[in-house]
């Protein structure tokens, strides 16, 4: 089963991830995957810490979505696609629907190029269940600042993007969960991690029975 994790900046997609994980675990006995993107292998980690570094920012979205895609590729091929050939059950904090979002939604690059590019990328291995995590812009950015403070580190290259890029981006998720209802489903994260957990488990139980 390939399970992904979606929405904006501080909406808990990492947090959830984690607790998702052990439910699964303590539910199934078996093993679950718990990977994120952009990076989520030895070589993608280092395109995601060069794309949020900003290194690519002058060559412009297209060149940004060709490296993400480069990462996922990689993704793809050393970890997600041989956990689920083994049956176990993966779970990925982003995916493509973040591309369609940041790269589409937010930066602009056509729709068509995305969706030429997931054919070619990410085929068949599609999700199973993606879960959008959804909360104002505003609140999941002073989240993710808060973070970022404690942590010490400044915003990355996404996250210092206006409130406007962030608003786009939280329409177009929900734009997704309308048009691919059977595959998502929209949990309100501005609720405590708690809550979160509970709405998450409640689709869990509907959608993946048994
Ligand atoms: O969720 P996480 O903090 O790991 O995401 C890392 C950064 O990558 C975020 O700032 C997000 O905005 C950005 N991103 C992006 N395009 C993607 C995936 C993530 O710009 N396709």
């Amino acid at each position: 089963v390939f399970i992904t994790l979606e929405g904006g900046e501080g909406a808990g997609k990492s947090t959830q991830a984690a607790r998702l994980a052990a439910t699964l675990r303590a539910r199934t006995g078996r093993p679950v995957v718990v990977t994120r993107e952009p990076g989520g292998s030895p070589r993608a980690e280092e395109i995601r810490a060069a794309v949020l570094a900003g290194v690519a920012k002058p060559y412009g979205p297209f060149a940004e979505a060709l490296l993400f895609s480069a990462a996922r590729l990689d993704h793809l091929e050393t970890l997600i696609r041989p956990a689920l050939a083994r049956g176990e059950t993966v779970i990925c904090d982003r995916f493509l629907d973040s591309t369609r979002a940041y790269q589409g939604a937010a930066d602009g690059l056509d729709a068509e190029l995305l969706d030429a590019l997931e054919r070619v990328v990410v085929g068949p291995t599609r999700p199973d269940l993606t879960l959008i995590l959804d909360l104002p812009a505003e609140t999941g950015l002073a989240r993710a600042r808060a973070r970022g403070a404690a942590a010490g580190e400044g915003a990355d290259r996404f996250e210092a993007e206006s409130l406007g890029f962030h608003t786009r981006l939280r329409a177009a998720f929900l734009e997704i969960a309308n048009r691919e209802p059977a595959r998502c489903a929209v949990i309100d994260a501005a609720a405590g991690p708690d809550d979160v957990e509970a709405a998450i488990r409640a689709v869990i139980a509907t959608r993946l029975p048994g």
